[in-house]
């Protein structure tokens, strides 16, 4: 089975470095510094505004053309069609979806995909407006739901977003080197730099209305719009959208990417933190809407009302359930990593882990209501990390020993143990082609676990960045 599975893995791989390849050559630079030009001369205007379009696309083939299918769950491999989901309701698919409503006045928006398939949404999508863009509604922050706000916004066009909207930005802004590169081990589509352009990089988007907590209604053309707050689940600025006189809602990423699933809290790819109570309060708000209809910014739309509200109730109970656990496991002296092990969905709580896994929901939950420091031992309060005396623990123990307990741990099932013992190892002798292969093989079984046992997209992608970094140092990457 591991052998199968890592002659795929390989032929993966292989088509990812032939990706590589492709963003780096001349010919797609060429077109780019081509494109990138232009703008500098249409500062401004349309003419700009259409380079930048181009220059997204470009860019957006090349990375995702000889991407693997299953890579960062697979969204790149959407195909970018129009549906009409209701009477006057539309929805253009991609990485992120772009959802346009008619009225006799005007024509709005909820979301607008990411910016490297702007271009592609809006060839496709925009002859179905039937009249100006009176409105844009972005569900939050994330490039894959504000990419094409710029490119579709006209003069007049109102920009609506949450209150907490600019705060989300700033900081994801200032902070983009740093979650950039981690976003490249789970979104490996990503171009190695970005360029300055905005909502390929953040910022871009200067909203005209903020939606707080009391929620925000309008009406165009006869018909009723609620953008309503729903924080918690994929950042502090989610919007949902309801359409009272249809039942549909819109919710973004407030449900995440899959409907059910068991919610994000807090990424491991590094954002700040998403608060479990606010989450489950706005699922609450949800429920009690009792929609017939629920279209997410990703993937297909969801009917039937039963459908929907029990999804939703198993959401709600599942996060209380997992935050409940956490609070009694902390105040009964239990440690974070015996919670993490000991915590689990009952039965009939069962939600798919594909974006937010249980046990780092634990360790979530607990940090953010203790922090950083657990009482564990007095090290944690000082900057000398367990690390710093791997090497000579190695010294002292061998290689030899250290590698044998590693392996006696890999048949006894304990993979984690057998990461740390070959960490160890590792941090005496770098380039141990030994402990390389028998790292490189742990990190395999954690991504057959990924795929076929606890399914996670992100943990998944996490694996497989790491094989082809042990790859590279083993000087066999292709
Ligand atoms: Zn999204």
């Amino acid at each position: 089975m591991v052998s199968a599975l890592s002659l795929a893995h390989n032929s993966r791989l292989f088509q990812r470095a032939r990706y590589m390849k492709t963003v780096r050559s001349p010919r797609i630079l060429t077109n780019i510094c081509v494109v990138l030009m232009l703008m500098a001369c249409g500062e401004g205007s349309d003419m700009r505004k259409k380079a930048e379009l181009k220059a997204v696309e470009i860019i957006g083939n090349a990375a995702t053309d000889r991407m693997p299918d299953d890579v960062a769950g697979g969204f790149h491999k959407i195909p970018i069609e129009v549906k009409e989901l209701a009477e006057d309701v539309y929805q253009v698919q991609g990485i992120g979806n772009t959802h346009l409503i008619n009225t006799p006045e005007g024509s709005v928006l909820f979301d607008t995909g990411i910016a490297i398939q702007a271009a592609e949404q809006i060839s496709k999508l925009k002859p179905f407006a039937t009249g100006p863009i009176t409105h844009i509604i972005v569900s939050h922050s994330h490039a894959d739901h504000i990419g094409g706000v710029r490119f579709w916004k006209e003069d007049g066009t109102e920009i609506i977003a949450h209150r907490e909207y600019a705060e989300e930005q700033r900081y994801l802004t200032e902070l983009e080197p740093y979650l950039h590169q981690r976003n490249r081990m789970v979104f490996p589509w990503l171009p190695e730099t970005l360029p300055n352009i905005p909502m390929i990089k953040y910022g871009g988007v200067e909203p005209s209305i903020a939606v707080d907590e009391r929620d925000y209604e309008f009406v165009l053309g006869g018909t009723k719009f609620q953008v309503l707050s729903t924080p918690g689940a994929e950042g502090a600025d989610n919007l949902s959208l309801w359409l009272p006189e249809k039942k549909i809602l819109f919710t973004g990423d407030t449900l995440g990417p899959n409907f059910p699933q068991f919610p994000n809290v807090f990424t491991m790819r590094g954002e700040k933190v998403r608060k479990p109570m606010e989450y489950i309060r706005s699922l609450d708000k949800m429920i009690a809407l009792q929609p017939e209809m629920l279209v997410m910014s990703h993937h297909d739309h969801y009917s039937g009302k039963d459908q929907i509200v029990a999804g939703l109730t198993t959401i709600r109970d599942a996060t209380q359930y997992v935050h409940d656990a956490v609070i009694q496991g902390m105040n009964a002296g239990k440690t974070v990593y015996e919670l993490m092990e000991q915590v689990t969905l009952p039965d009939e709580m069962q939600l798919t882990q594909v974006h937010g896994k249980v046990s780092w929901a634990v360790r979530s939950i607990w940090e953010y209501y203790a922090t950083w420091f657990h009482f564990d031992t007095p090290t944690e309060l000082y900057p000398v990390p367990v690390r710093d005396v791997y090497a000579d623990l190695a010294e002292l123990a061998g290689t030899d020993a250290l590698m044998d307990s590693a392996s006696k741990a890999v048949d006894s099932g304990e993979l984690i143990k057998a990461l740390h013992f070959l960490e160890i190892a590792l941090a005496a002798e770098p380039d141990n082609e030994r402990a390389l292969r028998a790292q490189m093989g742990v990190y395999e079984k954690l991504l057959y676990h990924a795929t076929h046992v606890v399914e996670n997209n992100y943990e998944k992608d996490y694996m497989r960045a790491l094989i082809k970094n042990v790859q590279s140092k083993l000087g066999e990457e292709q």
